[in-house]
């Protein structure tokens, strides 16, 4: 898109405390070249989108999420993780339907994410060239993330895997590469430490499911506990051998041990629905590790009837916490303001708290430079809403979460 071109609205949310009312944007070559009262514009020849009774934000994004399990929506029991994880590996398509399922899945979920507002996701996958060949035909800016396991006597697999999940062929502007070494109970502390020296991984975006489980702790400390079921079901607890390093520290102390915590990249550690106060403290202090919490999804698993999320002690100690949906297979939709709405009802969180968990938070959680804010120079990468035009904006937002009216990628309109 070479030729300029305004966008304007009601209310235009260019970030955090930057509500204006009667502004528009200049967009000029994918990004915003200029942010302005409508009058200002009067006389300059180029075309206007004008939305009446909307409120124009930064295109929303979704720190966390799994676009190709989008095969299993409604598909598994909410309730406890572990016979959950198993039906899941239960479910795995056949090896032969696999690149079609997971493009279906993928381009499904793009366009549901656009129709949330949702310009960019942090995509988690195991099926890396099928989910990358997929991302790249939509529209959609993302940070996919090569999911890889390596425990104990599968340990030696990791250099393979990391060239599989790190594989580039797909990168281009829209599309970056990352690095997803799963959970503590299929990566070792070594694998994770080589993975965190690994430079091909050392200033990529990195993200790993982190004291998610309550059982995460008693599998770190002797490899027992319920994590060690699904070994047990599938009949591979053999891997679980002597070189896979004991911890009795819990995950975010096993985490710092082996590196996690001390990266100089983005780090998102996906979840974090159980910390104590040492934990937030090692949290806290490396400005490049951030915390998503999937509120529907961690609902979906009854963390919440053990103890609430400490997502708003995080904020105050200055954690970048930032919300995501994960995948259809544990949430009902990947409309990704539901996930602020719930918040701002169950906890009265203020809606510009949330919506900066939307935009500007996530766009430094997973690197990228020039999103989650409406700003000169930024890319233009806008989603509209149309609200209650007798509420506050950011309230009416957040408290009724409606789908887009529209969204553009780079100046680009991509969705109606
Ligand atoms: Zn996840």
């Amino acid at each position: 898109m070479n030729q300029a071109q305004l966008i304007s609205a009601q209310w235009i949310w260019t970030g955090p405390g930057q509500l204006l009312r009667d502004h528009a944007l200049l967009v000029r070559e994918g990004h915003i070249a200029e942010v302005a009262p409508r009058s200002h514009f009067a006389g300059r020849n180029c075309s206007e989108t004008h939305y009446s009774r909307h409120i124009i934000t930064p295109g929303l994004i979704n720190a966390h999420t799994h676009l190709e399990l989008g095969y299993l929506h409604n598909q598994l029991p909410a309730g406890p993780f572990v016979p959950w994880v198993v039906q899941l590996m239960a479910k795995y398509p056949q090896a032969d339907a696999m690149a079609a399922t997971v493009h279906d899945a993928v381009t499904r979920g793009v366009i549901e994410s656009l129709r949330g507002g949702v310009t960019c996701v942090g995509d988690i996958t195991k099926q890396t060239p099928h989910a990358r060949a997929a991302l790249a035909g939509t529209p959609i800016r993302a940070v996919s993330f090569g999911e890889l396991q390596a425990i104990g006597a599968r340990r030696s697999l990791l250099d393979a895997r990391l060239v599989t999940a790190v594989d580039g062929t797909h990168a281009e502007s829209r599309l970056t590469i990352g690095v997803s070494p799963h959970a503590p109970y299929t990566v070792d502390g070594l694998a994770l430490q080589d993975i965190c020296n690994d430079t091909r991984c050392a200033e990529m975006p990195l993200c790993m499911h982190l004291a998610e489980l309550p059982e995460e702790a008693d599998f770190l400390r002797d490899l027992s506990g319920a994590l060690r079921a699904p070994y047990d079901s599938i009949g591979t607890a053999w891997v679980l051998d002597d070189s896979v390093p004991r911890h009795p520290g819990g995950p975010i102390a096993w985490a710092k041990q082996f590196g996690l915590l001390n990266r100089i990249a983005p780090t998102l550690l996906a979840h974090v629905n159980y910390a104590s106060d040492d934990d937030l403290a090692m949290l806290a202090a490396n400005r490049n590790v951030a915390v998503v919490y999937c509120p529907r999804t961690r609902a979906f698993f009854g963390h919440d009837a053990v103890t609430p999320h400490r997502y708003r002690e995080m904020l105050a100690r200055g954690i970048n916490v930032c919300l995501g949906t994960d995948s259809l297979a544990s949430n009902p939709d990947l409309h990704l303001l539901r996930e602020a709405q719930l918040l701002h009802q169950r906890d009265a969180t203020p809606a510009e708290t949330l919506l900066a968990m939307l935009t500007v938070q996530p766009a430094r959680a997973l690197g990228l430079h020039g999103l989650g804010t409406l700003t000169p120079t930024s890319s233009a990468d806008v989603a509209v809403f149309e609200i209650d035009s007798t509420a506050h904006a950011v309230e009416s937002l957040v408290a009724n979460a409606p789908t887009a009216t529209a969204v553009y990628i780079n100046g680009t309109r991509v969705q109606a």
